[in-house]
């Protein structure tokens, strides 16, 4: 069995608007063990970034978390205070974002940056402080540590700055590194690059990874179990092998056929038709429903429960379970 490091239960997030109640994250279980590399997967819209945040308790406004746990080692992050959590935040889970360039700050030199973390975090100084900033820019990859120690962000490839994040993240050797799309925003080469980095970090690290994507491509390079979400809840979970090649979920079956390389469609675009509910028109019954090619009577009316097929697969569907 596993040693579970984050159990997310029953997770709700929620967003007071003027019209009423959006209900983005809907009562979601998820769990990342110990050096596992977890992908959280589903278009943009799904929720998935709002999870990521919520473990981290940076729900913006007007959104807030209305319910459920998030176990970080037996400790519900829920229910900490808030300065404990601060000591947490960055220092035992740590987050990578999809653009870079926009969470490094553009007047302080990339040393500065990571040095405020080994500061804060570690509590090194002067020279030991440098030292450890320098070591961790070789550790990303960063072959000119030197230079790119004194260099500001916008001086860096987009490549070069999301290594920068990365050794921010991983700088006080965080037990969790949770990356949002840490790839979209940078070419395939680049994009295969980091990928690389982070699976080499989380063996010499003995890091967990959260990852949050839309992309199965990634997914199939990168992870080792999937958790596919759709519209604040989950489709699909399980380990990747079994998502890839016993797909249960229509929706995951869609989301493969639109990756050319892997889907049984080759070199032409797919695109699943429709597209995801609106804040506030979220239909009843399977929530995918309106989009389904396989939609029953049943899929208007209720919503199906989970089903389990061997080890930890799972599906929601009706064309399974009941
Ligand atoms: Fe499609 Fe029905 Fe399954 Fe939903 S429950 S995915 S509508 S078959």
């Amino acid at each position: 069995m596993r040693e579970k490091l984050l159990n997310i239960n029953e997770l709700a997030v929620h967003f007071k608007l003027e019209e009423g109640i959006f209900k983005a994250v809907d009562g979601i279980n998820i769990s990342v063990g110990k050096k596992e590399t977890v992908c959280l997967v589903g278009e943009s819209g799904s929720g998935k970034t709002l999870t990521a945040l919520a473990v981290m308790r940076l729900i913006p406004k007007p959104g807030f978390i209305a319910g459920g746990e998030v176990l970080f080692l037996g400790q519900d992050l829920l229910k900490v205070q808030e300065e404990q959590m601060r000591e947490i935040r960055g220092a035992r889970v740590s987050m990578v974002f999809q653009e870079p360039f926009t969470c490094l700050n553009p007047v302080y030199t990339v040393g500065d940056q990571i040095g405020e973390s080994v500061d804060l975090h570690i509590g090194l100084k002067g020279l030991q402080k440098k030292t450890r900033v320098l070591e961790v820019l070789q550790l990303v990859g960063i072959s000119d540590a030197t230079r790119v120690y004194g260099a500001y962000p916008h001086e860096l490839s987009g490549g070069m700055r999301q290594r920068v994040m990365i050794a921010m993240g991983i700088v006080s050797e965080p037990d969790l590194l949770i990356a949002d799309e840490p790839t979209t925003a940078l070419d395939v080469t680049i994009q295969a690059q980091i990928l690389e980095l982070l699976a080499a970090l989380k063996e010499k690290l003995s890091l967990s990874i959260l990852l949050v994507t839309h992309d199965l491509g990634i997914v199939n390079e990168t992870g080792d179990r999937v958790y596919v979400m759709y519209s604040g809840r989950i489709m699909e979970s399980g380990p990747k092998k079994d998502i890839f090649s016993g797909t249960k979920h229509p929706y995951t079956e869609g989301l493969l056929k639109s990756v050319p390389d892997l889907g049984p469609v080759k070199n032409r675009l797919y695109t699943i038709p429709g597209s995801i509910p609106e804040p506030l028109k979220v239909p009843g019954g399977c929530r995918f429903h309106p989009r389904c090619p396989y939609v029953m009577d049943i899929c208007r009316e209720k919503e199906p429960a989970e089903t389990k097929f061997n080890g930890e697969h799972s599906a929601w569907c009706f064309r399974y379970g009941k």
